[in-house]
């Protein structure tokens, strides 16, 4: 079939295969061009969200700039008769032909990381195919989780809390600018975000490795959040999604207290706001994204996914770093995104923003490719009038 995106609202449901193996080369060869970190103490690494955006890059800078062994979960739809597979799927038969192309151990799992059959299963293949634990990367980012004690079914909601929000954004497909208003949450809602996107799953990662002795000596783990800036402040970190960041910070602060016994830490890094499949399904998030990439390349400041992680090993968590931290023990990798020159920028822009000026004020088209990326579209070097088979990515498989 001939494979074209098919953009409903912030989704796109169609992935191309080669273009997502060109997604991860590209990724790979960015790693590959800035040399190898030899003799790091990072070499087994466990990606629970491994398959797309920051996790995905966390596994690529992994592999191939430490040489580590990397075991990568995710939950992405395999393809059917004339119809593509998630991008994500595409993704780790991808990344996973390149590590052992250059002789990495890679192993991916496609399932539930919430289920604590997925646990038990990674357990195994720890046991017999690599060994402890050094970093574990959690970098989920789901709208439900079925909770594996009480077996119910948690979604997330992206909503302010306490009072009704009226707040710009744009239509991404259309380029129109216009405000929307949304409602608060319930506390029941509230209560749900937290229990999908807070730190009670990664507790619980952790805990099933610590119990089956497999996190190695002075072990690691680290989950990403968002902050930002004060325009997305009443969405993110004020609204339902904030809550569930700031159960993260709880839960980093009781792992790290269980991982004393093995001289271990866990720890929350604050990322950049970047275009994926989970940062597009956030309201307002993508005209603040097209304003501040628009500033942010313009002031030579700008980073995509894969270099922004790169930065964060190679700066914060190699051994022998000095860390960024801020008050709360969080690394701070959005030092770039909140410089108060790139926010005063974005924040006259933002109250000046409309449809009219938009690709003035703005990278909306930025945000676009960037979005066309992630499917696997919109790159120069692969045909997209071919027919493809949505069951095979490379020749051989
Ligand atoms: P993404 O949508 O690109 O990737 C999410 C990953 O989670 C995928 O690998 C997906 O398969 C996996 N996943 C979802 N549900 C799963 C399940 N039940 N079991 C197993 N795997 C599952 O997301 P992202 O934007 O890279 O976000 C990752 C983390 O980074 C999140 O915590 C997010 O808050 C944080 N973050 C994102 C941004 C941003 O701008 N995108 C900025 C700062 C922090």
């Amino acid at each position: 079939m001939v494979i074209k995106p098919r953009i409903r609202g912030f989704i796109c449901t169609t992935a191309h295969p080669q273009g997502c193996a060109e997604n991860v080369r590209r990724q790979i060869d960015f790693v590959k061009s800035q040399g190898m970190s030899e003799g790091q103490s990072i070499k087994n690494v466990l990606v629970l969200g491994c398959s797309a955006g920051y996790g995905l890059a966390s596994r690529v800078v992994s592999s191939f700039a430490l040489g580590a062994n990397t075991l990568g979960v995710s939950f992405e739809k395999e393809p059917a008769e004339e119809k593509t597979a998630s991008a994500g799927w595409y993704n780790n038969i991808a990344f996973d032909q390149f590590a052992k192309e250059h002789g990495f151990y890679s192993r991916t799992i496609n399932a539930d990381a919430f289920a604590d059959a997925t646990r038990e299963n990674v357990i195994n293949i720890i046991k017999q195919e690599m060994d402890k634990i050094d970093l574990v990367v959690y970098s989920l980012a789901s709208p439900v989780r079925q909770h594996p004690k009480d077996g119910l079914l948690y979604r997330s909601s992206i909503k302010p809390m306490e009072s009704v929000l009226q707040i710009k954004t744009v239509h991404v497909e259309k380029g129109e600018v216009s405000e929307i208003t949304l409602e608060p949450a319930t506390e029941e809602e509230a209560k749900s975000t937290v229990a999908v996107m807070g730190g009670e799953d990664w507790e619980y990662w952790i805990d099933a490795l610590a119990e089956a002795d497999l996190l190695a000596e002075g072990a690691k783990t680290i989950s990403y959040t968002y902050i930002g800036s004060r325009l997305t402040w009443p969405i993110y970190w004020d609204g339902t999604l904030g809550l569930a960041k700031a159960d993260l910070d709880r839960a980093s602060r009781a792992i790290s207290e269980k991982l004393t016994t093995i001289g271990g830490k866990a720890q929350v890094a604050v990322l950049k706001a970047i275009v994926s499949q989970a940062s597009a399904a956030i309201p307002v998030v993508p005209l603040y994204v097209a304003l501040l990439f628009r500033v942010m390349k313009r002031m030579n400041l700008h980073e995509d996914c894969i270099t922004h992680i790169y930065r964060l090993f190679a700066t914060q968590l190699l051994d022998g770093v000095e860390q960024r931290l801020d008050d709360e023990g969080r690394i701070r990798m959005d030092d770039l995104e909140l410089r108060p020159e790139v926010q005063k920028v974005v924040s006259q822009n933002w109250l000046k923003v409309t449809t009219e000026n938009l690709d003035e004020l703005g990278d909306l088209e930025g945000f676009r490719s960037d979005f066309l990326n992630i499917f696997g579209f919109g790159f120069d070097d692969i045909d997209y009038e071919l027919d493809v088979d949505p069951k095979r990515i490379f020749d051989f498989g």
